[in-house]
């Protein structure tokens, strides 16, 4: 059987497209084996958020190069995708794709014999398909949670960002589609699924009438209700009150919301090409924690953004030290060549990027105290993770908290309810029944 190897770099879009590629490799044949193997294929599905995930990117290419130097070696994924034909010009890699939907049927084509000479050229830009193309789920991944991804995409051009160059436009999953993947997902066991993508909040824009709200509505209507939803990241600005409404008037969906804020003052706001001011942020997670009790509520905030004064970052602490949040991934500015924040005058010497991000983790950590301890003596619903030696098993809220607790019955994958106990060994908890 011919071996395949596959690495992926990056965020969770990029597992999700890994998890897919597996998918087809394995229907058409193939066995899939550890980076660290010998294979007759290699595949980096490459990133290229900053300039580290670049140089990760090629260092996989190379890695994957010494191990079998005769080898296919394929790189996909962002890098590909922004800087195709510089990745095509290195000596390490044979074939750059624009695009991950037809990987396989690209392993198929390299490996057919030949006179010695590739037909093709070392990059394919590819042709993205309009819709975003359904996937067969038909083994277990290495998670407990499953996630499906609904939408590809972004057009909001932040101004330091340079996903919307690598993804292109929005382009959306059909309903359908993503109802049939959850429902293979939930008959393989499943009892969590994450809907991910690069801008969820855009969902259906290229779908009308069809938006995220109604995707969830028509999800909750046409799957059965043994698994629950949780949400990857939505914009400040695509949280509408009948989603809010939604939220808080389904168990199904966790509470939990990643809403990415980066600045608390508004001229940095504005620069950043983002639409909302930092009045309306707070407004909006005050509103949200009034609402759904017990909600966690993460968020995105990045320092020394070209012209972030001293003045700017604390007006940004102040808003964040006063908002109910779970969480914070802090974020250091990065200039990435194509965005026009790279090109910006007023750079932010790097020890004050050190200190503001210093200082907003130390807060971070006080948020995520503050919120574990509000959570004391609730009664959660909890997806087991993995059984401890202790005997005890571990497992995540629907409000994105880790618990240990005792049980002598449990299973990995399903959903039990536990009452909370911040105190103690920190995160323990009773088990209290089924979901
Ligand atoms: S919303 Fe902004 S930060 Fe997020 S992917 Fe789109 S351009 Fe990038």
């Amino acid at each position: 059987m011919i071996k395949v190897a596959l690495a992926t770099l990056g965020c969770k879009v990029n597992q999700v497209e890994s998890e897919a590629i597996k998918e087809d490799l394995l229907r058409q044949g193939y066995e899939l084996v550890d980076f660290s193997q010998e294979a007759e294929v290699y595949i980096i599905n490459t990133c290229t958020v900053t300039h580290v995930s670049d140089r990760k990117s090629r260092a996989l290419i190379r890695r994957a190069r010494r191990r079998n130097p005769r080898a296919w070696v394929i790189a996909v994924g962002c890098l590909a995708q922004v800087d195709g034909e510089k990745l095509a010009s290195l000596d390490d890699v044979d074939l750059v794709l624009g695009h991950k939907e037809q990987v396989a049927e690209w392993v198929e084509r390299v490996l057919q014999p030949d006179d010695g000479q590739a037909p093709w050229p070392r990059f394919d830009p590819g042709q993205p398909q309009a819709c975003l193309s359904p996937v067969f789920y038909t083994r277990r991944h290495e998670r407990t949670r499953a996630f499906v991804k609904i939408e590809d995409g972004c057009e909001a051009h932040c101004s330091y960002c340079i996903v919307p160059l690598a993804r292109g436009p929005v382009r959306s999953k059909q309903a359908e589609d993503v109802k049939r993947e959850i429902i293979q997902l939930t008959d393989l066991g499943y009892r969590e699924i994450v809907l991910t993508g690069i801008h969820i909040g855009a969902y259906g824009r290229d779908l009308p009438p069809l938006d995220l709200t109604r995707l969830l509505n028509y999800l909750l209507d046409e799957t059965p209700d043994n698994y629950r939803l949780r949400l990857g990241s939505v914009e400040p600005l695509e949280i509408s009150r009948p989603f809010i409404a939604l939220l808080k008037g389904s168990r199904r969906i966790c509470r939990h919301l990643h809403i990415p804020l980066q600045s608390g003052s508004d001229r940095i706001l504005q620069d950043m090409n983002r639409h909302y001011r930092r009045d309306y942020f707070k407004n909006l997670v005050e509103e949200l924690a009034a609402e759904i009790p017990g909600i966690a509520i993460t968020t995105d905030v990045m320092v020394g953004f070209p012209g972030e004064a001293q003045g700017d970052f604390e007006e940004t602490y102040a808003l964040l030290k006063d908002l109910p949040l779970r969480d914070m991934h802090v974020f250091k500015f990065s200039p990435r060549p194509g965005t026009p924040a790279a090109y910006m005058p007023e750079k932010v010497p790097e020890h004050d990027k050190q200190e503001r991000s210093g200082l907003l983790l130390r807060l971070a950590q006080e948020k995520e105290r503050a919120f574990i301890n509000s959570q004391e003596g609730q009664v959660t619903e909890v997806l087991v993770e993995r059984a401890l030696s202790n005997g005890n098993y571990w497992g995540l809220t629907d409000n994105y908290l880790n618990v240990e607790f005792a049980d002598s019955r449990s299973e990995v994958g399903e959903l039990v309810r536990v009452e909370f106990k911040a105190g103690g060994r920190g995160r323990i908890g009773h088990k209290k029944g089924q979901a």
